[in-house]
């Protein structure tokens, strides 16, 4: 019989129960919007804005409607305009161009290394032909380039950088927070994130115009003294009737659930990765596929699992990713001609008219990305990790007829 695994690759861990009583808390006194506060009382948005401000070392914190709104957020306060081009790494997730696009502003992609992080070549010739001011870098599925050479880059061409930091909150690079490169960090607390409030996310940054026109933005109406981890009065006063109101605030219910979890992310990133190092070594020197290296100036926390199949035809890949589900492994392949479930890629992204990117297509038409959730143990890794080797061991030496293929893939893949 061949082994099976029988787990789910989409549960999560419960709430804290520390997270639940307040929320409890929260639904009894009523009091959810996040201005609604009892005289003498902070609002647990506000506490929570302070102590993840605190957790990234950042001056300033916005806690918001999602990710996506996050980044959102962070371009309009950078008042970049409809139709203006804004750079981003062509290996990212879908609400990452759909953030430029929602401010009518143009995505442009910047090709991908076999590392998966940004081309900082591409990404100079990019800016110089396009004269693009902002890169929105997505730190996807965590994995982060060499950040002192970008910023660095990015200064002399004049380009101010906004971190998406959806699969690296709790990770840090050189010791530093991620998110605290460039002028914002922006953060998800969505379900498959690193703490989970449903929906969610954070914007962080060190600027006082920016902090207080993302407050503004968010909804603040005038009551923007109520944040905490937010400039002073002064700075919202220059600026309170030039910004619009575009209502995207986090509610008192969303941050009671997440305050408990911010303490928790340390041991969190640990538990990741120590799942990420038995993904690691159940698949290390197999033939036919290729590690990514992680650098050690990455302290990464893991939550996902990516490797290559350099070179493979897309038949033999669709056939090795349907074998493996049929066994209960679920792996998302980014070089399938159709977007299925979270993945899709830059070229499906039809209303941004996405230039081809040669070496970007060669990486992902072999790429494989599993998720890692924290209610596998390292058992069920290395269950996963056998099945994978013994499917691409098989694969690699299969010469797949067209029938078998057909067959192969027509197995459904669960979302
Ligand atoms: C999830 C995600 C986001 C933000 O997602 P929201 O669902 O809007 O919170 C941004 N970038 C990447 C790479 C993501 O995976």
């Amino acid at each position: 019989m061949m082994e099976r695994f029988d787990g789910s690759f989409t549960q999560q861990e419960p709430i804290p129960e520390a997270g639940i009583a307040a929320a409890l808390e929260v639904m009894r006194h009523g009091r959810l919007h996040r201005y609604n506060v009892a005289p003498g009382e902070v609002a647990e948005t506000a506490l929570l804005e302070e102590e993840f401000a605190a957790f990234t070392g950042a001056r300033y914190c916005l806690a918001i409607a999602s990710g996506g709104a996050a980044m959102a957020t962070a371009l309009r306060a950078l008042q970049v305009n409809p139709g203006e081009p804004v750079l981003s790494n062509a290996f990212t997730l879908a609400p990452v161009p759909g953030a430029i696009a929602s401010i009518g502003a143009r995505p442009v992609f910047v090709e991908v290394t076999e590392d998966l992080t940004i081309d900082l070549a591409h990404l100079e010739a990019q800016a110089k032909a396009t004269g693009a001011r902002v890169l929105l870098l997505s730190h996807m599925r965590g994995h982060v380039g060499d950040m002192d050479a970008l910023i660095a880059l990015c200064d002399r061409l004049g380009v101010r950088v906004v971190e998406d930091c959806a699969h690296t909150m709790g990770a840090t690079w050189r010791g530093v927070a991620s998110g605290r490169h460039g002028a914002v960090g922006c953060y998800s607390t969505q379900t498959y994130k690193h703490i989970n409030s449903g929906e969610g996310g954070f914007l962080v940054t060190d600027d006082p115009d920016l902090a207080a026109r993302a407050v503004l933005l968010s909804g603040s109406y005038m009551l923007y003294g109520r944040h905490r981890a937010a400039p002073g009065p002064e700075v919202f006063e220059r600026l309170r009737l030039d910004v619009p109101n575009i209502s995207s605030r986090m509610d008192n219910l969303r941050a009671a659930i997440l305050r408990p979890q911010v303490a928790m992310l340390a041991e969190r990133r640990a538990r990741w990765r120590e799942l990420y190092r038995a993904m690691e070594a159940g698949l290390a020197e197999t033939p036919g596929l290729r590690l990514i290296a992680r650098p050690e100036w990455e302290d990464y926390v893991g939550s996902s699992f990516q490797f290559l199949l350099p070179g493979w035809e897309p038949a033999r890949v669709a056939g090795f990713v349907a074998r493996a589900a049929a066994r209960g492994v679920e792996l998302k392949w980014f070089g399938a001609a159709d977007p299925v479930a979270f993945t899709s890629r830059y070229a499906h992204w039809r209303y941004a008219d996405p230039v081809p990117l040669p070496q970007t297509d060669r990486v992902l038409a072999g790429l494989i990305d599993m998720r890692l959730p924290l209610t596998f143990s390292t058992d069920d890794v290395e269950v996963i990790t056998r099945i994978i080797r013994a499917e691409v061991l098989s694969a690699a030496q299969s010469e797949i007829g067209q029938g078998e293929v057909a067959e192969a893939v027509a197995v459904p893949l669960a979302d």
